[in-house]
């Protein structure tokens, strides 16, 4: 790549309620694999296509702090929890579009879960001409074009990357699935551990569990 300023930028968003180890693995292996200059993190505000989080996105978005502290290509942009509205991906990319320029490549990151979902996203198709997504494979859901809805089976199929490389020859329009280590690990199965008062150690960082105490986070309901 002849422009290192150009070298296609990171962006991962997620409800991380909370942060585990299958994103900071996702994003690890996304950045090497796909040479990224880094990777911002972007914790949702209200997240419009799911159950809205049952905590303050003010703790989501400081556990998303902690993980990622000390790594030097990750940061964090809080303007989605910081927003007073829901917040849509397509508006954040094009915030960001504004901010970086109309040449900047920009990879969003997601699991194939969250992939299989995106033809609920508000306005879904104009995210193709703002970003290349970046899929990576997630234990039990398939990355294949038959088991997608129509729509997006047929963006999939048009413009389905086969190397790294491509994210680099334009600013967005690309769909490149990535392998990554198969960690079967959920914020859904955290919090069930954490609300049955079993332990989650090794599926977070330390000290998001830490956080997560001192906060009371997520705990079982109290006895009266
Ligand atoms: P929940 O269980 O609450 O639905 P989650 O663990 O899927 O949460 P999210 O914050 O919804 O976490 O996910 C953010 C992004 O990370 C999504 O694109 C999702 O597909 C991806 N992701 C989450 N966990 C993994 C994992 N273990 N392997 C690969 N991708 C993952």
């Amino acid at each position: 790549m002849s422009d290192p300023a150009l070298r296609p930028l990171g962006l991962f968003g997620g409800t991380f309620d909370p942060v585990h180890f299958g994103h900071l693995r996702l994003a690890e292996e996304a950045r090497e694999a796909l040479g990224l200059a880094g990777i911002r993190w972007l914790p949702a505000g209200q997240p419009p296509h799911r159950e809205r989080p049952r905590i303050d996105p003010a703790h989501r978005l400081a556990m998303v702090r902690l993980a990622v502290a000390g790594n030097g290509h990750f940061s964090v942009d809080p303007a989605e929890v910081e927003a007073a509205g829901p917040s849509y991906t397509v508006t954040t990319l094009a915030r960001l579009r504004r901010e970086l320029g109309p040449a900047q490549p920009l990879v969003l990151l997601m699991g194939a879960d969250a992939f299989a979902g995106l033809a609920g996203w508000h306005r879904w198709q104009e995210i193709f001409s703002l970003a290349h997504l970046a899929v990576l494979h997630r234990p039990g859901y398939a990355l294949r074009p038959e088991a997608l809805p129509d729509p997006l089976a047929r963006e999939f199929l048009q413009r389905q990357g086969d190397v790294p490389e491509d994210l680099a020859r334009a600013p967005a329009g690309c769909i490149l699935p990535l392998p990554m280590t198969q960690l079967d690990i959920s914020a859904t199965h955290v919090r069930v551990l954490l609300a049955r008062g079993a332990s989650p150690r090794y599926l977070l960082p330390d000290a998001v569990l830490d956080y997560i105490r001192r906060h009371q986070l997520y705990g079982p309901p109290a006895h009266p």
